[in-house]
């Protein structure tokens, strides 16, 4: 388990800007430092533990690029297409073989290449005269068409670095090596807990005044695709004593506990209070919008999370403080989010000072330029308005005013996790 201090998290200024968020938690948490050992099939979003330096070159050998035919470059043809007598076949797979002077050898994609050889003429460019031979044309480039060794990595180079989360294509480097299996750093234990008295678990009887957990869901879901084992605790009472003793009880055992509600500054919001009286708390007011203040908060050693209760503020100051707290508390790159340049279908105004994010439906428009229309409702209540866009406009501290036509930034809701 990877333990911070109590004090890890404080902070001086009166508004946290989301950058500087993402830099404080880069800064202070330490990921845990256990490693695995996963085959290579299971390896896909486990964090790489350590650089994977290449044990052979890529490819490992010279080869053919195409079907044609292999000649030595002294012998290529410069200005006028000449014949070459025929002499040996080799196919993918086949040992290589050397090549009789001034002869053509036939070769596939992916042999190796003959001794004596390195061009090979495109099979679709050549002639067969009435003799056999084969009549290359002029101009070809010493060298066309071969794949030489280790021109895609070469032995020894750095080919993955540690913190990788690795993709299919992290994978498949990995296989080409041989490798059977990698190192990866195991995965973070979670502990989520929703709170609120009017929060009833789905498949509980839900009273008048009670609504269905939805946001336990929301983040159990997307810390799975962060990779994260999680454990789902259910629901905290609106009682600082019971939310004290969940929230010890757990401590030890999960590397970060994530909560959902109680953290605003209202009389019942009792989260606060609790971490509180069993460790330390601070609020982290954001400058983002939607999203209230954000609790961080240690327990034993074990960071915490307290994120707001309204659905899309959830999901928003997940993005910008659980994601890069489970990026560093597993060692992984810090990953930073790149929106992409979209054109404004809307007229919105904010103010200075903090970030936005709206809501909004990526369309085709007839110039094939991408267009963001905004989600005609704003609540942060609003499932819907998740459910529905295709991700998020950001709209920078700075902006005050965005008109139709202006270019702003995109994240598709794929792209967050
Ligand atoms: P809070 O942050 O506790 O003040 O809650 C803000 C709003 O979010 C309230 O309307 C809550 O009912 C709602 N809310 C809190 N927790 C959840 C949850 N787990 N799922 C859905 N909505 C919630
Ligand atoms: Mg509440």
């Amino acid at each position: 388990m990877a333990q911070l201090s109590d004090d890890c998290f404080a902070f001086g200024g009166p508004l946290m800007a989301v950058d500087e968020a993402v830099r404080l938690i880069a800064e202070r948490v330490t990921r845990v430092a256990d490693i695995e050992t996963v085959p290579l099939a299971s390896a896909d979003g486990r964090i790489l533990a350590g650089d994977l330096t290449a044990p052979l070159p890529l490819p490992p050998f010279t080869n053919s690029a195409v079907d044609g035919y292999a000649v030595a470059s002294r012998d290529l043809p410069r200005e006028v297409a000449r014949s070459f007598p025929l002499a040996g076949r080799v196919q993918a797979g086949a040992a290589a073989q050397a090549a009789q002077a001034g002869h053509a050898v036939r070769i596939f994609t992916g042999a190796p290449m003959p001794e004596g050889t390195d061009t090979v003429f495109m099979q679709e460019d050549v002639s067969i005269d009435e003799a056999g031979r084969v009549v290359l044309p002029a101009g070809l480039k010493p060298g066309a068409n071969v794949r030489p060794a280790g021109e895609d990595i070469p032995q020894g180079s750095v080919a993955l670095q540690a913190g990788q989360r690795l993709r299919p294509q992290d994978v498949a480097l990995a296989a080409a090596f041989g490798l059977t299996e990698l190192n990866v750093v195991r995965r973070l234990r979670v502990a989520v807990f929703s709170t609120g008295d009017e929060v009833a678990s789905p498949g509980t009887p839900r009273r008048a005044a009670q609504l269905f957990d939805s946001n336990r869901f929301m983040l159990l879901s997307m810390l799975k695709r962060l990779g994260c084992e999680v454990s789902d605790l259910g629901i905290l009472r609106d009682d600082r004593a019971a939310l004290a003793r969940g929230l010890k009880q757990v401590a030890s055992a999960h590397d970060l506990i994530l909560t959902t509600g109680g953290v605003s500054t209202g009389e019942e919001d009792h989260v606060k209070a609790a971490v509180e009286s069993v460790g330390k708390l601070v609020l982290w007011r954001m400058a983002i919008k939607p999203g209230r203040p954000v609790a961080m908060g240690i327990i034993d050693g074990t960071p915490l999370i307290g994120l707001p209760g309204n659905p899309v503020a959830s999901f928003v100051t997940f993005v910008h403080v659980v994601r890069p707290t489970v990026l560093a508390l597993s060692g992984a790159n810090p990953a930073p989010l790149i929106p992409m340049p979209v054109r404004a279908a809307f007229s919105y105004k904010k103010k200075t000072g903090r970030r936005e994010y709206v809501r909004v439906f990526l369309h085709r428009r007839e110039d094939g330029t991408l267009e963001a229309q905004k989600f005609p409702r704003e609540g942060a209540g609003l499932l819907s308005s998740l459910v529905e866009t295709d991700g998020l406009a950001e709209l920078a501290e700075g902006v005050t005013n965005v008109e139709p036509g202006d270019s702003i930034g995109f994240l598709f809701y794929a792209s967050l996790l």
